[in-house]
């Protein structure tokens, strides 16, 4: 059975960078991408395409346009996450990153609320549909809001999964306590253990 996807990354567009993880494994880096279908799936599980409108999409162009939108998002969200500024590496994605968003436009639309109005905004795709429009949306939403200090890279070396911290003191160190949090806390409990029985 193909893995699932993870959704721990507090925001969608941080979600599709954790679509391949363990950059550094020797045995290569694990994709959940794996084919346009997956991607199509993702895209679904992650609120930014309905069921109808996936049966549209050509799979092929949209496993594409999919990883290199995640390369673009992974060149401005990784050197900020590891607090490793990369000027170069953040222009490169941005580029990418706003070829999309023109690929989309928001549109407005006022409405009678009782005695007042209320405003609403769609941000739709031009031409034809392309979810990653929605994923760029997103991430523009979440640079234009963001605290650097609050994008991390999980703590545990062997794991490179990233996450935008919304917790109220910017607390969170882990990608989850399942995963990584429980592993590293047993792992510093088995080095206590061991530094006691050695002195
Ligand atoms: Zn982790």
């Amino acid at each position: 059975m193909a893995e699932e996807f993870l959704f721990l990354g507090g925001d969608p567009s941080v979600d599709l960078v954790n679509t391949t993880f363990h950059r550094q494994s020797p045995g290569g880096a694990d994709e959940l991408l794996t084919s346009g279908e997956r991607a199509r799936r993702w895209f679904v599980q992650a609120g930014l395409l309905s069921e109808a409108d996936a049966t549209q999409l050509d799979e092929d162009t949209l496993l594409h346009g999919t990883r290199r939108m995640r390369a673009a998002l992974d060149a401005v969200y990784r050197p900020l996450a590891r607090r490793q500024p990369d000027e170069a590496s953040t222009l490169r994605g941005l580029n990418v990153l706003n070829a999309v968003l023109g690929q989309g436009r928001e549109r407005l639309e006022v409405t009678r609320q009782g005695e007042a109005f209320a405003r609403a905004s769609t941000f739709e795709t031009l031409g034809p549909n392309d979810p990653n429009v929605q994923v760029a949306r997103r991430a523009a939403d979440l640079l234009h809001r963001l605290e650097p200090h609050r994008l991390k890279q999980c703590e545990n070396p062997g794991c490179d999964l990233i996450f935008y911290d919304d917790s109220r003191n910017a607390s969170r160190r882990w990608c989850s306590m399942e995963a990584c949090g429980n592993q590293q806390k047993q792992a510093r409990h088995r080095r206590h253990a061991a530094q006691k029985a050695a002195s």
